[in-house]
């Protein structure tokens, strides 16, 4: 077997960079620096393009992980008297629920299974009979099951009774359309290293402009204060507090590949054909995805595991690493499973081959059972 150097990340971030975006780390920039202030103001205007909210809205870089920034945009828009709805399907809306709480921002949440969509019409319906909920925090995509929820829809309720959304497009944005000029938000958090394939450090979010001029004073927080990176941004055209240099350089050079390769549009497409590719070459092994495919986002799909003793996912993960691709662990609490990512830069032979080396992990393992007993 023709083993890749590196294996090939199928995990929805960290995830598979080329080259050219880790080449892009090999030299140190100082924070002060002109080009490099020209670099992340590029980062900015891209990011914002990417939305179509160069006209109402605002990218505020943030130092750190995805979490950060969702944690920063809730402190930040949120005011300490606010009140967050979140419609919660998974281990991601739960995540911000924990934030809430750390916050000491009242919360409620309106319950869903982890594999169903948040509905429309129930938020419509909470947000009619209770007036004290300021805003609605949402996951775009759900990548704790991988389920995608309806955006848009949940905007227009959300803007209908004047509400105020916060959406977790960590997992879809670049990849799954959201255009601000048709559907509102107040703010859309994101990160390097999720579908625009750099590497993870930094995020970004995306807050409308109206808005963020009114959130002065209310993080609890000097770090994880939005409002104050991005007045000081604007005066100074630098980070306040050392910038993740590397990482913006990275960024940048996989925006520019990103644009090279088609936008969005290139990127949604190139990734829904590795789900397909995945489900497919999955299906003919005998597993079955825990999603039905009108709510699965072409982002990370989870799969039932084997249905056979011998099959634990530790040695299934090694089995599989050793043939040049790393899987990731189920994040469901009710069942066993597995989640593989269709994201990241590797060419098109890298679903086959992931699905290759499963096919031999199984033979390896000796495990025959691969589809639940109940419906093999
Ligand atoms: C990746 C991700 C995050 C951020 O996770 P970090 O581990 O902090 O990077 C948040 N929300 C969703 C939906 C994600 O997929």
């Amino acid at each position: 077997m023709n083993l890749p150097r590196q294996p090939i990340l199928l995990t929805p971030g960290p995830l598979t960079t080329s080259d050219r975006t880790r080449d892009a780390m090999l030299r140190d920039w100082g924070s002060w620096d002109g080009d490099f202030n020209q670099i992340t103001a590029r980062v900015r205007r891209e990011t914002l393009r990417i939305v179509h909210g160069e006209d109402t809205h605002e990218c505020v870089p943030l130092q750190g992980s995805g979490t950060f920034s969702v944690e920063a945009a809730i402190g930040t828009l949120v005011p300490r008297d606010g009140h967050v709805l979140v419609p919660n399907n998974g281990a991601y809306c739960q995540r911000i629920m924990k934030i809430c709480r750390a916050l000491g921002r009242r919360h409620q949440s309106i319950d869903y299974p982890e594999d169903t969509q948040v509905k429309p019409a129930d938020i419509d319906r909470v947000l009619a009979a209770d007036p004290s909920i300021t805003h609605v925090a949402l996951v775009h995509c759900e990548t704790g099951a991988g389920v995608l929820n309806p955006l848009h829809e949940i905007a227009m309720v959300v803007a209908k009774h004047g509400r105020s959304l916060i959406v977790d497009a960590m997992s879809s944005f670049g990849a799954i359309d959201i255009d601000a000029r048709q559907t509102p938000f107040d703010a859309v958090v994101a990160a390097s290293g999720k579908c625009l394939e750099g590497v993870p450090g930094m995020g970004f979010v995306i807050v409308r402009r109206s808005v963020l001029e009114r959130c002065e004073g209310n993080s609890h927080s000097l770090a994880m204060d939005l409002y104050d990176q991005w007045a000081y941004m604007n005066r100074t055209t630098q980070w306040r507090f050392t910038p993740p240099t590397h990482v913006v350089a990275a960024l940048d050079q996989a925006i520019a590949q990103y644009i090279e390769e088609g936008g969005l549009e290139a990127r949604g497409a190139r990734y829904a054909r590795n789900c397909r590719a995945l489900i497919d070459g999955m299906a003919e092994l005998g597993f079955r995805p825990f999603l039905d495919p009108s709510i699965q986002a072409p982002i990370i799909v989870t799969f039932h595991a084997p249905d056979d003793p011998a099959y634990d996912f530790k040695t299934f993960y090694q089995e599989v690493k050793k043939r040049g691709y790393i899987l990731y662990p189920g994040k469901l609490t009710q069942i066993e499973t597995f989640r593989v990512g269709c994201i990241g830069h590797f060419g098109e032979a890298g679903i086959p081959g992931a699905v290759a080396a499963i096919a031999d992990t199984l033979k390896a393992m000796g495990i025959s059972q691969v589809s639940p007993k109940a419906l093999a």
